[in-house]
């Protein structure tokens, strides 16, 4: 029996995306009837550590940042989880964010926990040595509060494999000599020659596509000529839209963070990718697309949206004008759940984040192996390793969804929450 205590744990000072995950949670714990106990204890980040700290610009100016860095839990092994360089960064984003990577490693089968952090900044605004000097003493101020065997951190919205490889610079050189190269893998994502793996940057694009093709196949429909619009073109939606498109479905629609273009017949993603490094990362002015909206993106014609962006963009206020038959959602939190609602109740299906852009902590589990090994690997046992999980995670889900007659996101929450459950039963609780 719940008690009504547990059922409701969203304070009303928490809003936006934890209010998001933890409904997503609740809705699933109580399909699985999860043990009372161990809700009290998923209900809550394990750490939040919040840090402001002085670096000196170009200018000779000290300009104060905040970092956070948000831990949820680690009962399946160390925390893992994304660094993100973004104004939107705050404390309920890097909870919930935190959040869902524990759902996400856990479903992948992967012995980590969940974690979420970044910096409250537009990159933007800095140069590129400003921004080395922010992270590498962003990294110093984290201090043992991250480690190879604790809490590994990766790229995510504008961070990159340079920002790993300033962090990873930055966290071995406060080791001694003797010791440094035990730490490379305090972080993944990094350079392929840095101790970055091969196919790491393609990893959860390619797992975007992958998952939308193995639902294309149960449902006996070819990718071939489906037409798919994307928001966000970075590292996830680049990579996802390359794939889709060697599958033979047309790229459509774009949206990034300055503008939005359609083009019916159809964009060519190496030429959009181009466009973009001489258009200061964004797709305005793509020749021959129509310039339309940002409240008219979500509304056009396509078989298949790709949210590769931010979190909360699909809403009650837009949810009704999609047209898609398919959400797969690149982004991690891209719908809230009354947008879900809605798109339940309109026959639209949703690949969940914790399922669809999960090669991404797959790929840096293969790096992290690589580096604790002291092995080299190669992009096609990386892209071969990577199938077989995904495709065994999307068995898993979509078989629950459909024996216990629910949504795949619902599936995806009870399986992962499962698999944390046995563990605290096996182990119980200290002291
Ligand atoms: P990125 O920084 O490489 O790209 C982000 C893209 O989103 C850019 O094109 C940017 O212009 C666009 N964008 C930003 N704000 C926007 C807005 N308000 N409206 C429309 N577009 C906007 O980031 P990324 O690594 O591709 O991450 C994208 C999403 O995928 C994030 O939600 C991230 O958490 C998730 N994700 C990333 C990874 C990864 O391996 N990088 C893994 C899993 C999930």
């Amino acid at each position: 029996m719940i008690t009504k205590d547990i059922q409701l744990p969203v304070k009303k000072s928490e809003s936006g995306m934890v209010a998001n995950v933890l409904e997503q949670f609740n809705k699933a714990a109580n399909h699985i009837d999860l043990n009372p106990n161990i809700r009290r204890i998923l209900n809550v980040t394990n750490n939040e550590i919040i840090i402001h700290f002085p670096v000196k610009m170009d200018n000779g100016n000290v300009e104060i940042f905040t970092g956070y860095r948000v831990q949820h839990n680690n009962a399946l092994g160390p925390y893992k989880g994304g660094l993100r360089y973004h104004e939107t960064v705050d404390i309920d984003a890097a909870k919930a964010l935190a959040m869902w990577m524990t759902w996400k490693t856990s479903l992948a089968g992967l012995p980590y926990g969940g974690a979420k952090g970044g910096i409250k900044i537009n990159p933007k605004l800095y140069s590129q040595s400003e921004l080395e000097r922010i992270t590498r003493r962003f990294t110093y101020a984290l201090g043992d509060n991250i480690g190879p065997e604790h809490d590994i951190p990766a790229p995510d919205v504008n961070t990159n494999a340079q920002t790993m490889a300033w962090i990873a610079d930055t966290y071995m050189s406060t080791k001694s000599p003797a010791e440094r190269s035990r730490y490379q893998h305090v972080v993944t994502g990094k350079p392929v020659g840095s101790g970055g793996i091969e196919g790491r940057d393609r990893s959860t694009g390619y797992g975007v596509f992958l998952t939308i093709k193995l639902w294309a196949e149960k449902r006996n429909v070819s990718l071939k000529g489906k037409r798919f619009i994307v928001q966000g073109f970075g590292n996830v939606g680049y990579w996802a839209s390359h794939f889709m498109e060697q599958e033979g479905a047309i790229l459509v629609g774009v949206q990034d963070a300055f503008a939005s273009i359609y083009k019916p017949d159809g964009i060519e993603v190496k030429q959009l990718n181009a466009h973009i490094e001489n258009h200061e990362g964004s797709v305005n002015l793509f020749p021959d697309a129509f310039a339309i909206e940002k409240d008219d993106f979500f509304g056009l014609e396509c078989d298949i949206l790709i949210p590769a962006a931010l979190g909360n963009q699909i809403t009650a206020e837009n949810a009704h004008l999609i047209k898609a038959k398919l959400i797969a959602e690149g982004a991690n939190g891209p719908t809230n759940v009354e947008g879900e609602r809605i798109l339940i109740e309109n026959g639209i299906e949703i690949i969940p984040d914790i399922l669809c852009n999960s090669g991404g902590v797959i790929g840096s589990y293969f790096e992290w192996l690589q580096n604790r090994n002291g092995e080299l690997w190669h992009m096609d046992e990386v892209i071969l390793k990577l199938e077989k999980v995904l495709k065994e995670s999307f068995n898993k889900v979509y078989e629950y969804a459909n024996k216990e007659n629910v949504d795949m996101r619902t599936a995806a929450f009870c399986l992962a929450i499962q698999r944390i459950e046995k563990a605290y039963i096996q182990r119980g609780i200290f002291p």
